[in-house]
């Protein structure tokens, strides 16, 4: 046995499912984790000494390579000067300053500790501002673990949403709408039919948790629109796309303005951060001035702090984002390239560096239902197979892939070789 096997077979005894986040578990596409000792550049590291070109990247944030000495050297110089104060910093002024300065649309922020408690907290104030509760979000988008964002669609034409997790209130979820992303009519109808009861409509402005689906023209404008027009606030999930599409995030890229926009990921370096903000006159509805509640004993933490300001410095850098899309848009042609030679019916999608590829023939590729019309047994092989030449993808069709600022020419091709190796043994 392994030691990766050894480990899961002792965690999966005290750790329900054996990870401490579920997609970690490999359950999609059967096996067992490695166990993860170290990680430098491009490079992760197993308990069993085996090497992987990581191109999971801690699902986006590891935008510098891993391990980047400017964020070591920060978080170890940080680390010195005491872990956690509960009280404020230069530091988080600072990085407050820097997000600011690079997201358009962002007067003020708020920094959390992860991805979900922005979310949580950017619907609690649209709510807040708007005194409605509905909120409208899209099948396949993920906003994090909060309550309201668990929810699917019900049957047929019924409008109130249903749980998707056993332990999410009913009556929370029915607040939620979901339409299909990309689909501008059906938010359009939806407007018309409850137009004074939606308070929000929370997207991610290019799609990186059914694996990446890029928006369709006019779908986040026409959004921003019906939000104008009717009151709504309009919530960009940047989560995974800040500081990843774009220096700007995906509302630089596509040239729309959000009335808030949620971050995280990239932000903390690698460390628990997330962030929240928007327009001035929302956020100053947040206590301590303003009555909207929302608190962190941890938000702001020194190290977290640290991290993500050495990394929004390295991003800020001149040609960093030229350097990184060329690098994914040779990954990405190159893998195409060998799928269709090997006659591998595939999709691909890509947005700066951040990329899908889907096994289906399926194009364009707009939504859910698209993504899902994948060979998921294909994949499989896939995964497996790229994972033995020593390849590490995320172990699901339906999550994106990114590239770090570590993945230069030579990695790439070592890639792309194994890819060619692969594809030949790939049968439906
Ligand atoms: C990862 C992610 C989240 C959740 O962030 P956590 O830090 O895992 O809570 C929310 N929204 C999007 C778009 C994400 O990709």
């Amino acid at each position: 046995m392994s030691k990766s096997e050894k480990l899961f077979q002792r965690a999966s005894e005290i750790i329900p499912g054996g990870v401490n986040s579920p997609v970690r578990a490999f359950k999609a596409v059967g096996g067992v984790p490695p166990f993860i000792q170290s990680a430098q550049g491009p490079w992760l590291v197993d308990v069993d000494q085996r090497r992987y070109i990581d191109y999971v990247g801690s699902w986006g944030p590891m935008i510098v390579g891993h391990a980047h000495p400017e964020v070591v050297e920060a978080v170890r110089e940080a680390m010195g000067r005491g872990a956690s104060y509960g009280a404020p910093t230069a530091a988080e002024v600072q990085l407050a300053e820097k997000i600011i300065d690079l997201v358009p649309s962002m007067d003020m922020v708020r920094l959390v500790n992860s991805g979900t408690e922005a979310t949580m907290s950017a619907v609690r104030l649209a709510r807040a501002v708007t005194g409605r509760d509905s909120l409208l979000m899209f099948e396949g988008c993920y906003h994090g673990h909060g309550d309201a964002f668990l929810a699917k669609a019900g049957s047929g034409l019924a409008t109130f949403g249903v749980p998707s997790s056993p332990g999410v209130p009913k009556a929370t979820v029915e607040q939620t709408l979901t339409l299909p992303y990309n689909n501008l009519d059906a938010v359009i109808d939806l407007f018309n039919r409850h137009a004074p009861g939606i308070a929000a409509v929370i997207v991610e402005p290019v799609a990186g948790n059914m694996g990446c689906v890029p928006p369709t023209p006019g779908f986040l404008q026409g959004l921003g629109d019906l939000c104008r027009r009717h009151g709504a606030i309009l919530i960009f999930d940047e989560v995974m796309t800040g500081f990843r599409v774009a220096r700007g995030g995906a509302q630089e890229y596509y040239g729309i303005t959000p009335d808030l926009t949620t971050l995280g990921k990239i932000i903390g370096g690698g460390l628990p951060v997330g962030a929240y903000g928007g327009r001035r006159d929302l956020m100053g509805q947040m206590a301590p001035s303003g009555p909207v509640y929302q608190a962190g004993t941890l938000s702001g933490n020194p190290l977290a702090t640290a991290a993500g300001l050495a990394t929004l410095d390295i991003i800020s850098r001149p040609g960093f984002y030229e350097t990184l899309d060329w690098r994914c848009q040779r990954l990405c042609d190159g893998l195409s390239a060998i799928l269709t030679q090997a006659g591998i019916p595939h999709t691909g999608t890509r947005v700066g560096s951040m990329f899908g590829l889907f096994f289906t023939d399926k194009k364009p590729l707009n939504n859910m239902e698209d993504a899902k019309t994948s060979d998921l047994n294909r994949f499989r092989q896939w995964f497996h197979g790229m994972l033995r030449e020593g390849v590490y993808l995320a172990p699901s069709q339906f999550e994106a892939g990114f590239v770090s600022l570590a993945h230069d020419d030579a990695i790439i091709d070592t890639t792309l070789e194994a890819a060619g190796r692969v594809a030949k043994t790939l049968v439906s």
